[in-house]
């Protein structure tokens, strides 16, 4: 993995590297960036500067939050080789070990919220990505920066909060070196199909010391150095890994929330009642005007009939809906549920009908 050791490397190694020719079905993997822009492209603008307040607090996890670093120690953390982490923890503060690798955490998640604080070294050292690097690697492969980017130059896709080589932040929200930055993200992982095919890239949304810096964005393949990787099939889930770089950046109060998966109905939360045929002239009977109350407050509603349904026209929606026939009485809305029951008088003439939508129903009279 290249991007672990690119800048430990020294620079006549990184020639030899970029120099050696792939093999074919190796260049085949790579994706091609989807912005127009050449990934590192200097003359990509930079975002604007924004001075987020600068009294940060450690925000405290929520009960129901998996702690991944609460300051003691690193249970949670191993390396990609499955051996424990060796990063320094001082003093509540977890910091890059140098040379150490990589940390990751031992457990796999796919969509989380995921809360990070961390800290440039401080007086700063170095310049461009040379300058407090670390990142935060969502699912191990998508890899958000972590720099010092206060007063600090490089390119866009690289500065602290880019999704690297892919999107610059929305704004530059850092803050100097030494203070603690806090970085919330809500990460949805790629969607496949059974066969492997994607569906939906990953989504990634981060708000940078309370300002939203990337808004829902869907990498267009595993941020890497120099060339992105495309996803791998069917991989939903990883660890959560935090880079060395080389450089001693601080991290604090880590945790997370899993996400849970919207759930679809099953086939018998599918199962719809049956829409009859109802002759033309009895649905005239229900038509007209239905009233709720009196004054500005009324509700009404009009009912006009089209083609065997029913046409309910409501206040403050500007086309009416369609109401199908399950009985003489009862009406359905097809895509809400909700239905509509049609009262009689004993002289079996329509005098009302009571509207229910979803947990709220009302009973209006005819008056026309
Ligand atoms: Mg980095």
């Amino acid at each position: 993995m290249i991007r672990q050791f690119s800048t430990l490397l020294p620079t006549g190694l990184l020639v030899i590297l970029a120099s050696t020719t792939p093999q074919a079905d190796e260049r085949e993997k790579v994706v091609e960036p989807k912005s127009g822009w050449r990934q590192h492209e200097m003359n990509r603008p930079r975002p604007p500067e924004v001075r987020p307040e600068s009294t940060t607090v450690a925000i405290p996890p929520p009960r129901d939050a998996i702690i991944l670093f609460d300051g003691n120690e690193l249970g949670a953390w191993q390396t990609p080789e499955g051996r424990p982490a060796a990063w320094k923890v001082e003093n509540g503060v977890l910091e890059v070990s140098p040379g150490a690798g990589p940390i990751q955490t031992r457990q796999s998640f796919g969509d989380i919220q995921l809360h990070v604080e961390w800290a440039s070294p401080a007086p700063p050292v170095g310049k461009g990505q040379d300058r407090g690097n670390s990142g935060i690697f969502l699912m191990g492969r998508f890899e958000l920066q972590v720099l010092d980017s206060y007063n600090a130059r490089t390119y866009a896709d690289g500065q602290a909060g880019a999704i690297y080589g892919q999107y610059p932040p929305l704004f530059n929200a850092s803050r100097p070196p030494g203070e603690w930055q806090i970085y919330e993200i809500a990460f949805r992982h790629p969607r496949f199909d059974a066969k492997g095919n994607l569906e939906e890239p990953a989504r990634i949304t981060v708000i940078h010391n309370g300002i939203l810096i990337q808004n829902n964005e869907e990498p267009w393949g595993q941020t890497n150095w120099l060339e992105a990787a495309p996803y791998e099939p069917g991989i939903t889930q990883g660890p959560i890994q935090l880079q060395d770089h080389g450089h001693p950046v601080r991290f604090r109060n880590i945790w997370l929330r899993k996400l849970p998966t919207r759930s679809a109905p099953v086939a018998s939360e599918l199962r719809r009642p049956e829409i009859i045929t109802l002759p033309d002239k009895y649905l005239a009977s229900l038509e007209g005007e239905y009233q709720q109350g009196h004054g500005p407050s009324a509700s009404k509603l009009t009912i006009s009939r089209e083609e065997g349904h029913l046409l309910v026209r409501l206040p403050f929606r500007p086309r009416p809906v369609r109401a199908l026939p399950i009985s003489r009485m009862v009406f359905v809305l097809p895509y809400t549920d909700a239905e509509l029951t049609f009262q009689s008088s004993k002289e079996g003439v329509i005098d009302g009908v009571r509207m229910r939508v979803g947990d709220g129903d009302r009973t209006l009279r005819k008056i026309q």
